[in-house]
């Protein structure tokens, strides 16, 4: 162990830059050339052999140049959390498997869902992830719905469908097809001018939906969408769903860390009238993946992920029982890392380092705003900035399809040169490169660095110097000329 550790740390050290920038040709030769019938007998020698292949390589989020996606560097208590909890390898699934392990996971469970006024009934449970958090959520509308029906069963013809709005998370949409809901079971609902569902599109989609026979089983809302950040209004949108009896799920795997905001809580005002809520410690928590949670405001909800098994958890034992509640049954015990993170640092300064990302995001925002060389979507809500590059030349700015088409290349020279890793997305019909900040370490002179680093590609892309990496294959996917 103090190996590994050795070998991690004389890692980080060196580390300048999110990765390396070797090619994926010569990665997939690395990894092709362990014979794993011939063990190296020596855990070091193993641990040295694991460092080339996977620490010299891999995607640092730590690194300020790493702007790319929703993952943070990790909370320190938290990954000396991981290392007792994978020790020790217990699994919350049973009582008889967890003792305290189980009723540290259930306080952090009533923690946060007194963070988000759930009420006295509240329950959750941890999970792998918002994938898994919206599955469940969607399984439990879906039960609750039918058990609602006369009968229990939809009327002959009749569907069960999901609200949600086109910048919804696509995890809604998949586990609306791992319920068996059909093609079609996300019903989309209309935004207003920054993305956020609009409370009277979503009055009228509620009665579309049942005037067309069909059952609504949920309305799914978002806080902090993964593109735009955007916080769905969601008192004005408990309100619909209240006055129309329709149950009101919030996904806030992005935006969860409001709720330990001492500035910004209010964006989440409402949440505390959800019927259930994902929540994903592993981004604005800053924990190591996986830490995540499902929250109920019913606690009773949950019996609709109950199976019990004389082997594990008979029917009546008078112990709490974690696989009652969950769709996982031997599940790691990631309650630790954010009990560890809160007794170390506390919940305030969890909060303070969302924000201190937040503020980074309006900076990089006003800096983009004065570049004459790139266009700029939307002022940031959390910390998202989505722009492209589209300099002015003598006859104005290069056209908008070159723009769209230097969106892929740049974001894909810049991951192959390794200095710098952004995303790209596509919003309104167009492409934009994406910054997502969830550092609180990074400043905006980095983010200027990124930002110099994206002009710099683009010029040279547009000058021709440098080949479009995916030639014309890429233009005709994305459907312009190339
Ligand atoms: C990341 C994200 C998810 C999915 O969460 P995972 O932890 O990646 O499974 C769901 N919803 C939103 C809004 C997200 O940003």
């Amino acid at each position: 162990m103090t190996t590994a550790l050795d070998v991690l740390t004389d890692r980080v050290r060196v580390v300048q830059r999110p990765r390396s920038g070797a090619a994926l040709e010569d990665l997939e030769d690395l990894v092709a050339g362990v014979d794993l019938d011939a063990p190296l007998g020596d855990t070091t020698a193993a641990l040295r052999e694991a460092s080339r292949l996977y620490l010299e390589h891999a995607v640092w989020f730590h690194e300020p140049g790493y702007v790319a996606h929703l993952n943070c560097p990790v909370a320190v208590p938290a990954l000396a959390a991981d290392l007792l909890a994978s020790a020790v390898n217990t699994s919350v699934d049973t009582w008889d498997q967890s003792t305290t392990a189980t009723l540290m996971e259930r306080r952090l469970v009533a923690w946060t869902a007194q963070r988000a006024g759930l009420g006295p009934a509240a329950d959750g449970v941890f999970t792998s992830g918002g994938t898994q958090s919206n599955l469940q959520a969607l399984l439990l509308a879906r039960e609750e719905a039918l058990a609602a029906l006369p009968g229990g069963a939809l009327p002959p013809g009749a569907r069960l469908r999901v609200l949600a709005t086109d910048q919804g998370h696509f995890s809604v949409a998949k586990g609306a097809r791992l319920l068996g809901l059909g093609d079609g079971a996300v019903v989309t609902v209309g935004t207003d001018a920054r993305h956020r569902m609009d409370p009277a599109a979503l009055r009228a989609a509620v009665l579309r939906t049942r005037a067309a026979g069909d059952v609504v089983a949920a309305v799914v809302a978002t806080a902090g969408t993964t593109d735009l950040g955007a916080v769905d209004p969601l008192a004005a949108l408990a309100d619909v769903c209240g006055e129309l009896g329709v149950r009101l799920h919030v996904d806030a795997a992005y935006g969860c860390g409001l709720l330990v905001s001492r500035r910004r809580r209010h964006l989440l005002d409402g949440v505390e009238r959800a019927d259930s809520l994902t929540v994903d410690f592993h981004k604005s928590f800053f924990q190591p993946v996986a830490s995540s949670a499902l929250l109920v405001r019913d606690g009773a909800a949950l019996r609709h992920a109950t199976h019990h098994a004389a082997y594990l958890n008979p029917r009546g034992e008078r112990v709490p029982n974690q696989v009652d509640r969950s769709l996982q049954t031997t599940r790691r015990f990631d309650a630790l890392k954010l009990w560890l993170t809160l007794r170390t640092m506390g919940a305030d300064a969890v909060g303070d380092a969302f924000d201190a990302c937040i503020d980074l995001a309006a900076q990089v925002h006003e800096d983009l705003l004065a570049d004459p060389d790139v266009e700029v979507h939307s002022a940031p809500v959390l910390s998202t900035v989505l722009f492209r590059y589209r300099p002015a030349g003598p006859g104005g700015r290069v056209p908008a399809a070159t723009a769209d088409l230097l969106v892929g290349a740049v974001r894909d020279r810049l991951f192959d040169e390794g200095e710098a890793v952004v995303a790209r997305t596509v919003v309104g019909g167009r492409p934009w490169l994406k910054l997502t900040l969830l550092n609180p370490a990074t400043t905006r002179e980095d983010v200027r660095a990124v930002l110099a680093l994206v002009r710099e590609a683009g010029q040279d892309l547009l000058r021709g110097a440098v080949p479009h990496p995916a030639g014309p294959a890429r233009a005709e996917r994305e459907g312009v000329p190339a």
